[in-house]
């Protein structure tokens, strides 16, 4: 990543997170009930690196992180190996997963896959220091929460995006900070 200092410091991290405001919403994974079929269908339907996993979408509280390749390695190896479990098996990142109403297909715990403590910063917090943090602790992804709840994502790309379209629109800038 280039160096902070171009960044104006009024830059904020919800100024690069994603979605934007005519974005469609961010991809969450709920951490109780999705089904295997549900969740299939999300990974089919979009090319995110990772999806935020939450304690419901009404709370978008975060619970953790999860890696599209390590869901699909996980589920295609529980669709094979795993007795019983289907496309109406429901998936589980919580630590006790609760007893299944007879005649339902086992439950597929996945918690052993989730970054447990991904990296987050809240909406306000000044870019120079996203950069930093990226930088240092060589991340990939970063969350963005407001009051705990989850309201975004940035990645690498974004931020190297930004700081190209910052270098093309308005040159002076730069110069001057
Ligand atoms: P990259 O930015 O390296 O291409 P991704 O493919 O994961 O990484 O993300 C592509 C774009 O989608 C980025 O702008 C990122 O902020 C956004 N994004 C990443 N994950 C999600 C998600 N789960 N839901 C919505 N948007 C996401």
């Amino acid at each position: 990543l280039e160096p902070k200092e171009e960044f104006s410091h009024k830059t904020l991290a919800m100024d690069v997170m994603r979605p934007r405001h005519s974005d469609p919403p961010l991809s969450v994974i709920t951490q109780d009930g999705m089904s295997v079929e549900e969740i299939e269908t999300l990974i089919a339907d979009t090319s995110y690196s990772g999806f935020p996993v939450v304690v419901s979408q009404e709370s978008q509280r975060l619970v953790g992180f999860v890696l599209r390749r390590d869901l699909i390695i996980s589920i295609e190896n529980a669709r094979q190996r795993q007795e019983g479990v289907v496309s109406t098996s429901r998936i589980f990142f919580t630590e006790y997963t609760p007893p299944q109403p007879p005649n339902f297909p086992p439950p597929l715990k996945l918690r052993g896959i989730m970054d447990l403590s991904p990296f987050t910063v809240t909406d306000h917090t000044a870019m120079d220091i996203v950069v930093d943090i990226f930088r240092k602790l060589g991340l990939r992804q970063c969350l963005v929460t407001h009051n705990g709840r989850l309201l975004g994502i940035i990645t690498k790309k974004d931020i190297l995006k930004h700081m190209a379209q910052i270098a093309n629109r308005d040159p002076d800038s730069i110069l001057f900070n």
